[in-house]
């Protein structure tokens, strides 16, 4: 290409590119104003972004499970010479206390959902495979989203962490070391069904294990409309912070309507 043909070509394109992006700001064909307004996804203030020091805030609109203070919003625990003995609350964190039992949310998210979970396993070494650090997290109606110090670690692929336990190895281990806050991140979808009973969408859950998807859309569980949050106690102090949820709106097929 000659050079005058380039300097001819590259103002032209550039009005072109310019002239499609102002046509997306409106895109009167497809987008009335009425239709914008009722489509227009809600505004939420995102969640603040945890440190090993400081867990972040759970966005807008999340139901907070858990932000360091009480267990006001869970039950279980163990009832022994009248008192319940349960999970040691800390300096923003719970613990799981050996023997007391797992802990379960008081209320249940309905339907499609996703959930926030922070756990760090003991920062001193005790035990191996299954038996260092283990813990939990159940969400109702899935299989457990195994917690484990799975650093260096080796034990049977479908139950380290962030395995479904015995039912999917997770794609990577994104692990981090004994002692190290860790995320799960999980989008739960459950079973959809058509007006004449058939199903439209199996139920499926997916999984971010330190903001890395380690589960995606396996198809296990979420038969049930909805469900809480059970931690395990699998007898090590496993630690748990920042506990959030947020109901989420997904469409059977995720086309968009025409
Ligand atoms: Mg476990």
């Amino acid at each position: 290409m000659k050079i005058s043909t380039l300097i001819i070509v590259l103002p032209l394109t550039a009005t072109a590119l310019l002239a499609e992006d102002v046509q997306s700001t409106s895109d009167a064909g497809r987008w009335s104003k009425e239709k914008m307004q009722s489509h227009r996804p809600a505004m939420i203030t995102p969640p603040g972004i945890s440190t090993h020091e400081q867990a972040g805030k759970a966005p807008s609109d999340a139901v907070v499970f858990f932000d360091g203070t009480d267990l006001s919003k869970w039950k279980g625990g163990k009832k022994k010479d009248g008192k319940t003995l349960t999970w040691l609350v800390k300096d923003g964190y719970m613990e799981v206390v050996r023997g007391t039992g797992q802990i379960e949310t008081l209320d249940q998210i309905e339907g499609d959902c996703q959930w926030h979970i922070e756990w760090c396993t003991p920062a001193e070494v005790k035990g191996n495979s299954q038996g260092r650090g283990n813990s939990g997290v159940f969400i109702g109606g899935y299989p457990e989203v195994q917690v484990l110090d799975s650093f260096q670690n080796d034990t049977y692929p479908d139950g380290q962490a962030s395995s479904l336990y015995k039912a999917s190895v997770p794609l990577v281990n994104a692990s981090r070391g004994p002692g190290k806050w860790q995320t799960y991140d999980v989008i739960c979808i459950r079973e959809k069904k058509g007006a004449d009973g058939k199903l439209i969408q199996p139920g499926s859950i997916t999984v971010l294990h330190n903001g890395v998807v380690t589960q995606f859309a396996v198809q296990a569980g979420g038969k049930n409309k909805a469900g809480g949050l059970r931690l395990q106690d699998h007898g090590n102090p496993v630690r748990f912070r920042n506990i959030w949820a947020r109901k989420l709106n997904v469409p059977a097929v995720a086309a968009p309507k025409k």
